[in-house]
């Protein structure tokens, strides 16, 4: 599943390209996720914007309101400066004067939506349930703090949720809280500030390395499939149930959380 940063990877590569450029054809493929909310045509002639990314999602904008795109379980896009024809699995096409910019998606699980704003729906209904963005320089261990205060929860799970904050999937959740030195299963609401502000740090870094990560991956994503690569080979305790851990030499374990597995370190992660 694309995670934040390989999303943020993909829009890194065709943003300043398609920025200024006139949308000269939509076409599409099979129905997606929710269905495009405007008549193709009227997209037709109109300038786009540069794109941005709020959590997993990109906005697209145009003259007139903007498409607000989600790659959902198997989603990748692909700019192009030509027009190969589509596959069987290439379900959105924005051609425009300056390239393609292509939806493939084999499980159409992914979303071309178009909306007038980011602040009417339906974008700000899809966006309305997202927590902080843990690039942007506004997240911090007060930020996590407030966020996780009320949650009944294990830290781990909470991070999943998306609404304290966004991207932290699930390998990225238990890389970082081992980076933070945090027991998963710690009770969210029972993390004091400075732990935080570990765990804070922790998130960015993980992300960081991620999208550094993700640019080598997304490179091949136009010959591969698989959205892994380089930074599951750099992961410290995901998928590493039963080796020792890097830091102590304690087996790393695997537990099942909300129904995905969690993998940690029982003696460099701790509870309180
Ligand atoms: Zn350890």
């Amino acid at each position: 599943m694309p995670e934040l940063p390989e999303v943020e990877v993909t829009r890194q590569s065709f943003a300043s390209q398609l920025a200024g450029a006139r949308v000269l054809g939509v076409r599409l493929g099979k129905p997606l996720r929710w269905p495009l909310g405007c008549a193709p045509e009227s997209l037709h002639g109109q300038t786009l914007g540069e794109a941005r990314r709020r959590g997993k999602y990109l906005w697209l904008p145009l003259e007139r309101g903007g498409l607000l795109l989600h790659l959902g379980m198997s989603g990748s896009l692909r700019y192009d400066r030509t027009h190969p024809p589509p596959g069987p699995h290439d379900h959105f096409d924005l051609w425009t004067t300056r390239g393609l910019l292509r939806l493939h998606d084999p499980r159409r699980f992914g979303a071309v939506v178009w909306s007038d704003s980011l602040e009417a729906d339906p974008a700000r209904k899809l966006l309305a349930p997202l927590g902080a963005e843990p690039l942007e320089p506004g997240f911090d261990g007060a930020v996590l703090h407030a966020g996780l205060r009320g949650r009944r929860v294990a830290v781990k799970q909470a991070l999943l949720a998306g609404d304290v904050v966004v991207g932290v999937g699930n390998i990225y959740a238990s890389e970082a809280l081992f980076a933070a030195g945090i027991d998963p299963r710690t009770p969210a609401a029972r993390l004091s500030r400075p732990r935080c502000e570990r765990l804070a740090a922790a998130i960015r870094d993980t992300l960081a390395r991620a999208l550094a990560a993700g640019g080598s991956t997304l490179r091949d994503f136009r010959d591969a499939q698989g959205h892994n690569g380089a930074f599951q080979d750099e992961a410290r305790v995901y998928g590493r149930e039963g080796r020792p851990c890097g830091v102590c030499g304690t087996p790393i374990r695997r537990i099942v959380q909300g129904q995905r597995s969690t993998y940690f370190c029982p003696r460099c992660q701790k509870r309180g």
